[in-house]
């Protein structure tokens, strides 16, 4: 085989800029990558989280580092372990695996005794002032806080006061554990920010033990520092908590991991706050966390996106340092790249006319060899059922097409998909005027694209014999969304878009039957359709994941 070395195999991928920064602590010295994903247990992980794990795996993979995963398990109030579970079943069928599993929550003992160290070195205290008055006195960005009352206790009642917190004697919000930082700093969340606060509800790990809970901003550098964390990266709107996350570390002198902060995904068409998702499931705007209109990771698997396409999106979207909106489009067209190669074509009519092959033997069936996937010989080909009456499809017919028009329409002629060439002779319809039945004739001898008399015809549309069909329920999903910026105008809820779902009766060739759940297919002509989870041999049902067309290939390339 000739050995050809194209431009872009010689050249090295450009980095990304935290491939950079990356690049760079290997040169000055760094021994190890270590990166983490840390997710709170709050919700179903999204598209883009997705894009963060293809990230942080993704590092740690190319540099031959490792990747934790750390469930930020500090607010006891939203999480739960279906959660936990659900995220990493997501992980893992992203085809990534963790290094280490840990819990925030496994530190709390440790982030205790380090808020006792801050309050000894008189660099924490326990403010009694209300939630109401905090932010109050917080100032603005204009104009400097004010100090707390409690500001000035002394260490011996600060450590009192928060030994008494942890003990359960103060009822929820009757005082918090606060940084002394610096009331009139221009950064507002160095504005003594809360390190904890009191909340009496069991945690879905650690149960009643605790009834004070670290703050986001405690919590989460110390972790990465406890697991030796070197590029702690996380989306842009942290930036502003980064000094802060060195400020904590710094005081504790504790391993430095650092922060760098990357574009969150956005995309349009789409809302991806869990609290918005977690809304749509609870109203019943949608089926479930993995209905397939859903931005998850489960609504996309259950809608039959594969782990590769989801893949290949993150490699497209790539690694910005500004916030921007991707284009769905983008998103459909991964998965098309990857279905194209792999799913196997079937043929299906999703709105059928009957068609009858006047000239075809009344009881003949015979068998037509079809390819299974023109992108894949190793894929081979089946059989499929061929008879006098066929379903096609009602938008491969028109009665009065204009020029051009290449499909069926009285009087002409196309070719059956690996089958033969039929004429239309004849349109039945009912009362209303809706054509139910085209007669049509079909040459004998136009097996194998040939035709009786070398005459070419340009129309390929497929069918489906009749009698063998097999009937089943196809969903046809749409965009959750209307409008691009599901936000616009009165919120998300009125952006729903009301056409989100269709579903409809197909007839599918037979061997469909066969198909086990989350197998994936292309119905010839019409888009890629998975098995549902519902799906049974007796009860088919098919999601469709994407139409073909595709109108992102020209940019996304
Ligand atoms: P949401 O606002 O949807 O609840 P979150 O950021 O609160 O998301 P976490 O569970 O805290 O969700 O996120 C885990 C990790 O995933 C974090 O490192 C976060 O930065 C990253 N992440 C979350 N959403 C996105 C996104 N849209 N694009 C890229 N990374 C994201
Ligand atoms: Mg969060």
């Amino acid at each position: 085989m000739e050995n050809r070395t194209t431009e872009n195999q010689t050249l090295p991928d450009k980095l990304n800029f935290i491939e950079e920064i990356i690049e760079e602590s290997i040169r000055q010295g760094e021994p190890r990558i270590h990166t983490r994903f840390p997710p709170e247990p709050n919700g179903y992980l999204h598209i883009g989280h997705a894009k963060s794990i293809c990230l942080n795996f993704g590092l740690a993979k190319k540099y031959n580092g490792k990747c934790n995963l750390r469930f930020d398990d500090t607010n006891p109030v939203k999480e739960d372990v279906e959660y936990v579970d659900s995220i990493k079943e997501d992980i893992q069928w992203l085809g990534f695996q963790w290094d280490g599993e840990y819990y925030a929550s496994d530190y709390f003992e440790k982030l205790y005794l380090w808020a006792e160290e801050l309050i000894c070195k008189g660099l924490a205290y326990v403010d009694n002032q209300t939630q109401e008055e905090i932010r109050l006195n917080r100032g603005t960005v204009q104009k400097a806080g004010v100090d707390s009352p409690y500001r000035n206790r002394t260490v011996e009642e600060n450590l009192q006061l928060f030994r008494d917190m942890r003990a359960g004697k103060y009822a929820d919000g009757a005082m918090v554990l606060r940084a002394k930082i610096d009331m009139a700093h221009p950064n507002m969340l160095l504005r003594d920010p809360l390190m904890y606060r009191i909340i009496h509800t069991d945690h879905h790990r650690t149960g009643s033990s605790w009834c004070i809970y670290p703050m986001y901003d405690y919590a989460h550098g110390q972790s990465d520092s406890i697991e030796r964390i070197t590029h702690s990266i996380c989306t842009l709107e942290f930036d502003v908590h980064r000094p802060l996350y060195d400020w904590f570390i710094e005081k504790l002198n504790i391993f430095p991991s650092h922060q760098y902060e990357f574009a969150r995904l956005n995309l349009n068409y789409t809302v991806m706050s869990k609290r918005k998702l977690l809304h749509l499931v609870q109203e019943g705007y949608v089926s479930s966390w993995d209905d397939p209109r859903m931005p998850t990771i489960c609504g996309l698997r259950r809608r039959g996106y594969t782990p590769a396409s989801l893949r290949l999106f993150a490699e497209k979207v790539g690694v910005a340092k500004r916030d921007n909106v991707i284009d769905l489009g983008l998103l459909e067209w991964c998965v098309r790249e990857d279905l194209n190669k792999s799913a196997q074509r079937r043929m299906a009519v999703l709105d059928p006319i009957r068609v009858v092959i006047t000239n075809y033997p009344q009881e003949k069936v015979e068998y037509i060899e079809c390819v299974n996937n023109p992108e894949d010989v190793q894929a081979g080909t089946r059989s499929v059922p061929f008879s006098r009456n066929l379903y096609i499809d009602r938008d491969d017919f028109m009665e009065n097409p204009p020029k051009k028009y290449f499909r069926l329409q009285p009087g002409g002629e196309v070719r059956l998909r690996y089958g033969y060439l039929i004429r239309c002779e004849e349109v039945i319809k009912e009362a209303d005027g809706k054509v139910v039945e085209l007669r049509c004739s079909y040459d004998p001898q136009s097996a194998h694209g040939e035709s009786s008399d070398g005459r070419k015809v340009k129309g390929i549309i497929h069918w489906v014999e009749q009698k063998a069909a097999v009937e089943a329920e196809v969903r046809l999903f749409d965009r959750l969304f209307v409008s691009e910026d599901p936000e616009e105008g009165d919120g998300y809820l009125a952006n729903l878009n009301p056409d989100s779902l269709k579903v409809v009766k197909g007839y599918l060739e037979p061997s469909l039957a066969q198909a086990i759940v989350g197998e994936k297919f292309q119905f010839e002509r019409i888009g890629y359709f998975t098995a549902d989870y519902d799906h049974t041999k007796e009860r088919p049902i098919f999601n469709r994941t994407v139409g073909l067309k595709d109108s992102w290939s020209k940019i996304a390339k």
